[in-house]
């Protein structure tokens, strides 16, 4: 048996197809072809709306999915991290993986195929393995300011990792995993060099100049995060002072051809993205710039400039972030708010980070992110609203 769809318009995964296609399909959603609705014959479902592959959710911290309403907004990042710290281990084991379950649902209802996952714990693993379908790509994150304490973190780390290398899979495969760091202001020089040389080759991931504090730490020693680092107990910076921008500093840490996922890059300016244009063209690195436009607004109530990032053609994902800060963890939702921000940018360019562009960055392009003869990459339908569903 096949299905036949059609709609108002069609997404493949990269562009627009002319109007009048039909996408037809096994009832597995395996793509069989896509033609005219002159050749397609009857039967044809017509939906209202846009139809797309499946979709890709580059980064959700799924383990965070219990703090759903827990945190305040507009704190700004340093008051924001100190409650996550403070909050996330008050509640029970049922709670957190109830919650895990859910997210869980709600992503693959909504269209979700692949997703990047930040993971501190193993709290994910067993709805990994018993009842999600989607394909994960597991970043075990590494937290080290205190290099007398390098090994011990590294060791801690590797141990999940082989957790979560070694899972038996609901959806029978991984994207992949890898050790990350989470942020540049939380991974000293030598856990970053240590870092390099333990991804080469692999897929990383970095929570990056999420505010302008960050800058201000590595260019002139000064800002909030003085505060965090105060209360944390430290005497003196635990990060250099370089006098350059945050990512001008640590990025020169990576180059052993990473695949570089640069999360929210909410204070990246001109000569960042011009250095990382450069960077990539001498290292042969590839970074993706990851933007999580609704966490953006619940912390800092800012957005990135996605304008000037789109003019020099670098190319995004999309990602929730947590529910830590998110209402949802929707892909529709980030786009509603992309195009509501953004509107002199094509929505393809947006339609395009959440699927072909997502799926490569996970290492699943193989498979998903397109229509593909072949494929089974989900196929989604976004209404007018930019909320979606998954059809099959
Ligand atoms: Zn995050």
């Amino acid at each position: 048996m096949y299905r036949k769809f059609s709609a108002n318009r069609i997404f493949d995964g990269f562009q627009w197809l002319r109007e009048n296609q039909v996408l037809i399909t096994d009832n597995n959603g395996k793509i069989e072809a896509l033609t005219s609705i002159e050749k397609a014959g009857d039967d044809i479902e017509f939906l209202d709306g846009i139809i797309l592959p499946g979709l890709v959710n580059a980064h959700v911290h799924l383990e965070l999915s219990h703090m759903k309403n827990v945190i305040s907004p507009n704190t700004g990042l340093v008051q924001f991290l100190m409650q996550v710290v403070s909050k996330r281990g008050s509640f029970s084991k049922d709670i957190v993986q109830e919650a895990i379950r859910e997210a869980d649902k709600e992503m693959w209802a909504q269209g979700i195929m692949a997703a990047g996952d930040i993971c501190n714990t193993a709290d994910t693993l067993a709805i990994k393995e018993k009842s999600s379908r989607i394909i994960w790509r597991n970043f075990i994150e590494v937290i080290s300011l205190r290099d007398e304490n390098l090994n011990t973190v590294f060791n801690n780390a590797n141990a999940l990792l082989r957790q979560f290398e070694s899972a038996d899979y609901q959806s029978a495969i991984t994207a992949g995993n890898s050790i990350v760091p989470h942020a540049p202001y939380s991974v000293s020089k030598n856990g970053f060099l240590r870092l390099n040389q333990l991804t080469t080759g692999n897929t990383i991931s970095i929570h990056n100049q999420e505010c302008e504090a960050e800058n201000d730490l590595f260019e002139y020693g000064t800002g909030d995060f003085l505060h965090l680092y105060k209360m944390l107990g430290y005497n003196k910076l635990p990060v250099e002072i370089t006098h350059k921008t945050s990512l001008q500093s640590y990025l020169p840490d990576f180059d052993g051809n990473q695949n570089i996922i640069l999360v929210h890059n909410t204070a990246t300016g001109k000569k960042d993205v011009e250095f990382l244009i450069q960077y990539r063209k001498e290292k042969n690195i590839t970074p993706w710039l990851c933007l999580c436009p609704n966490a953006n607004l619940y912390i800092e109530n800012k957005l990135p400039d996605i304008a000037l990032m789109n003019s020099f053609s670098l190319p995004f994902v999309i990602g929730t972030d947590s529910y830590a800060s998110n209402y949802r963890l929707s892909i529709g939702d980030e786009i509603a708010t992309l195009a509501k921000h953004f509107p002199e940018i094509d929505l393809s360019i947006f339609l395009k980070a959440a699927t072909s562009n997502g799926a490569n960055a996970m290492g699943v392009e193989d498979r998903l992110g397109q229509f593909k003869a072949g494929y089974t990459p989900g196929i989604v339908l976004m209404k007018k609203d930019f909320s979606t569903q998954r059809i099959l």
